[in-house]
């Protein structure tokens, strides 16, 4: 009956904060406009964390100056999105968030950063990205290191901002760590399962079930190795098995999308980087169908979609 129609869907994370900053240092302007508001549209995607992602090299001026340029690219287009920060979330236009991909520029004071971040708006965050730094370990660091101290009051400081936190990119000891000292719930913006694809960007069973008894959500991620290490299955319909794996583990109301689209983004990354029918965020609407043929139900697909995040934000940010 209804199988033709777009579904509304939240996309927790798509590195749009990057991507605004190196345009901007080429001399670009109207960014969102010009490469990411049209495609996010036409996939109906109505929700979207953007994140400024550090690799862990860059320093605070420069995580500021990412900040800021996605901030200003936000406010100037207020017509056609609403720059999220908590409340409700409108269904009339894009909701678009501040999100930050690894915190290496934190090396000191670790309150003092947070409370600039949130600030600007910034609501989700993740301690690191794949690399080591003064706060977490992430998946190529050392696997026997996990937070530091300084990386434990990060973590309590999230809790009392009310900053969400991102494990998506930390080692399992670091994933372990955040678990034990966050008082409140945590997410995986963007990780598949290892049962499907035995990749370290994945979440084992063992952590999908602590993140589902902790309240969190976990982001479906549509990079194609985190899909399927066989290259003849990276697709929307694999993906969708991993949306099904993580159901029979009791994560129904824990289901989410992050797809972490590239197509916008150079060097080493790319469409090619993509499950090949999820290439950008105008293909959306894929994991939908897929969704649909490997058995949830409009309502299941409403909850991946959308609803699972929405009750989170509710709950989290309203305050
Ligand atoms: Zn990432």
């Amino acid at each position: 009956m209804h199988r033709c129609m777009k579904m509304e869907i939240f996309d927790l994370h798509a590195d749009i904060g990057m991507d605004v900053l190196s345009k901007k240092l080429k001399g670009e302007q109207d960014i969102l406009k010009t490469y990411h508001l049209d495609k996010l549209a036409q996939g109906r995607v109505l929700g979207v964390g953007m994140a400024c992602f550090f690799e862990g090299h860059e320093n605070w001026q420069v995580a500021q100056a990412m900040v800021n340029a996605l901030k200003a690219e936000l406010e100037m287009n207020q017509d056609r999105l609403h720059f999220y920060k908590g409340g409700s979330l409108l269904k009339d236009r894009l909701n678009a968030m501040i999100t930050i991909e690894g915190m290496c520029f934190i090396e000191d004071e670790p309150e003092a950063h947070l409370d600039w971040l949130y600030g600007q708006g910034a609501r989700i965050g993740s301690l690191c990205w794949n690399d080591e730094n003064a706060l977490a370990t992430g998946v190529k660091g050392n696997p026997l290191r996990g937070l530091s101290d300084l990386g434990k009051r990060a973590i309590q400081h999230m809790n009392k901002l009310n900053m969400i936190i991102d494990v998506s990119h930390t080692n399992e000891k670091s994933f372990w760590d955040v678990l034990a000292t966050s008082s409140k719930p945590v997410i995986a913006t963007h990780s598949n399962t290892r049962q499907l694809s035995n990749v370290d960007r994945n979440l084992t069973d063992q952590q999908i079930k602590a993140l589902i008894q902790k309240g969190g959500l976990i982001g479906l991620v549509a990079a194609r190795w985190f899909v399927s290490k066989d290259e003849s299955i990276q697709t929307a319909h694999q993906l969708a098995l991993h949306a099904a794996h993580i159901k029979d583990l009791g994560g129904m109301d824990h289901l989410a999308i992050g797809f972490d689209y590239m197509d916008f983004l150079e060097g080493n990354f790319g469409r090619a980087s993509m499950a090949s029918d999820l290439q950008d965020a105008s293909q959306s609407q894929n994991l939908i169908q897929a969704l649909r043929n490997v058995g949830f139900s409009e309502e299941e697909i409403k909850k991946v979609a959308w609803g699972n995040v929405e009750s989170f934000l509710d709950k989290h940010l309203s305050a």
